[in-house]
């Protein structure tokens, strides 16, 4: 027995060691500021201050290392540990299986199912899926449904570079970065809008990942039973790069095989005993097209190859930004998504400066509000919290002239770099109207408000009035709206009414009359719904 005893408390020691010796230490902690500069010098200093819980010109809370945490500390900036050990206590958390605290999610599971395909757990990494689980998930779904899935491929010939490791499957280093595109008639290029959706640009932003695992079983196994996914899927080319930098990914399942693991950059070996460049500060952004006003290696990066948000020797230089570039510039992307974690955000650009609007501000911030309306997340410029030089927004929408402009947003999802894995599929459920209004927004699209009071008056005939507002970027702008009764009160209801060359972000107002039958009392439900027909699906209210 006390022979026994010794050999665990050994095998503890051990793996304890082994495991502080691969990852720093992390810690949740509350940084307190009063202006974005102070930010912006965080970041400059190396401190990853773009994830996380914001209160502008108050504090940020997010997940340090402690060496981030002893800079802070040392330029006086004022802090609190709430947590002191990150990785245990994801391990704790997983284990109780904590649920996620937040109602909206929980009030959306029922409009979005679960695909029969989506399992909890995930995957085995405390419940994420690893690295080569995820190439296995691409796989199933060409097995499955090989008629609106392409096979994985990587992005040309380009290949990781990260420090050679293969204590993992795959090794970390000569990865080729994947892509997938669903669609109908998947392997040919058809006439229709394309759009991106990628994710891990940070490797320790798993849910970021995961969501977009849900959303593409959710296409395929829905296309034949459900007419709005497939109008989706035949009218769209929709476009995935699950994990766009695998190295750091792999990196996160060889020092933290149960979850939990903190690593953010890319695994390029610096050459000075520090390994990993920042993925989203290495893309570059031309001010006006002029190629004199990059922006790469500007405010919220460092030039410190040990900090979190190292930028890299020079744009471009990492394999992954390249391979992201080459993939955009052989496309043509209307929108892009590019899935980081965490934060409850939508992120629009710019980024590289504080508080600068894009020329197509008005546009962004209206679609943005529009796929944010069910699940709450804060829809706000990219710099309004802090500044980011070398993000891939500003490249994908500012650096015109080697490809068009993309409207390219950063979703900033969940609660926590790595939530309970239970928590897996409400977060996945809660950016399924995002995700999927994104989607027809690249085609003929409009959306519609109730704007009907409550019925209290004795008339036969009642007005069930309405707002329809464009959000489509292609299409004509036809739209026609029918009200489809559900109570049985409902008699009979007026004509469908047309909307012919609405622009976009046009809004008007519409109005079908219905009647009610002799029996209807007061305090009575009446239900209907009102369905937007776009040519093609319709969308109901
Ligand atoms: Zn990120």
């Amino acid at each position: 027995m006390k022979n026994t005893l010794l050999t665990f408390l050994l095998l503890c020691v051990t793996f304890t060691s082994f495991s502080q010796s691969l990852q720093e230490k992390f810690q949740r902690a509350k940084i307190y500021y009063s202006d974005s500069q102070q930010l912006s010098q965080l970041e400059s200093l190396g401190v990853a201050v773009d994830h996380g819980k914001h209160k502008k010109g108050h504090f940020i809370i997010s997940d340090f290392s402690t060496k981030e945490l002893t800079i802070a500390r040392d330029y006086g900036f004022k802090l609190e540990v709430l947590i002191d050990d990150l990785e245990q206590h994801f391990l704790t958390q997983n284990n109780l299986r904590v649920p996620l605290k937040n109602l909206e999610c929980a009030a959306l599971s029922e409009t979005y199912q679960t695909p029969v395909h989506f399992n909890d757990p995930a995957g085995s990494m405390g419940g994420y899926f690893t690295y080569q689980e995820v190439l296995d998930e691409l796989d199933q779904m060409k097995a499955l449904y090989p008629n609106l899935i392409t096979t994985k491929s990587n992005i040309s010939t380009f290949l990781t570079q990260g420090q050679p490791d293969n204590s993992v499957t795959p090794s970390i280093g000569g990865n080729g970065i994947k892509w997938v595109k669903i669609s109908d008639n998947p392997d040919a290029s058809e006439p229709e809008p394309e759009i991106l959706y990628t994710a891990i640009h940070h490797a320790r932003e798993p849910m970021s990942l995961h969501q977009l695992i849900f959303y593409m079983w959710y296409l395929l196994e829905n296309y034949e039973t459900d007419t709005e996914v497939q109008s989706i899927v035949n009218n769209t080319e929709l476009y995935f790069v699950p994990v766009v930098n695998p190295d750091g990914y792999l990196y996160n399942e060889k020092t933290n095989p149960n979850g939990g693991g903190f690593w953010r950059k890319n695994r390029r070996n610096n050459g000075n005993g520090t390994f990993g460049v920042d993925n989203n500060r290495n893309y570059e952004y031309f001010i006006d097209g002029n190629s004199g006003n990059g922006m790469w290696g500007g405010e919220g990066s460092s030039g410190n190859p040990d900090s979190q948000v190292y930028r890299g020797s020079s744009p471009f230089s990492e394999v992954e930004n390249q391979a992201m570039k080459w993939f955009v510039e052989q496309h043509n992307f209307i929108m892009a998504f590019n899935n980081h974690s965490y934060g409850e955000l939508l992120l629009r650009p710019y980024g590289y400066i504080e508080n600068t609007p894009s020329a197509d501000e008005e546009l962004l911030d209206n679609l943005g509000a529009e796929l944010v309306s069910q699940n709450g997340y804060n829809n706000i410029l990219s710099a309004e919290l802090y500044a980011a030089a070398g993000d891939s927004d500003d490249f994908m929408y500012g650096t015109v002239g080697t490809h068009d402009k993309i409207l390219a947003y950063t979703p900033e999802i969940g609660p926590e770099f790595w939530p309970p894995s239970n928590q897996i599929e409400a977060i996945s459920k809660s950016m399924m109207y995002h995700n999927v209004t994104a989607a027809k927004m690249t085609n003929n699209f409009a959306s519609i408000k109730d704007t009907a009071p409550i019925y209290t008056g004795t008339s036969p005939m009642i007005d069930a009035s309405f707002e329809i507002k464009r959000f489509g970027l292609s299409g004509n702008g036809d739209f026609s709206v029918l009200l489809n009764p559900i109570s049985n009160n409902i008699n009979a209801a007026g004509d469908a009414v047309s909307f012919n060359g609405l622009e976009l972000l046009e809004t008007q107002d519409g109005n079908i009359q219905y009647s009610l039958s002799g029996s209807v009392n007061s305090g009575d439900l009446i239900v209907y719904e009102l369905v937007v027909n776009n040519g093609s699906f319709d969308t109901t209210l």
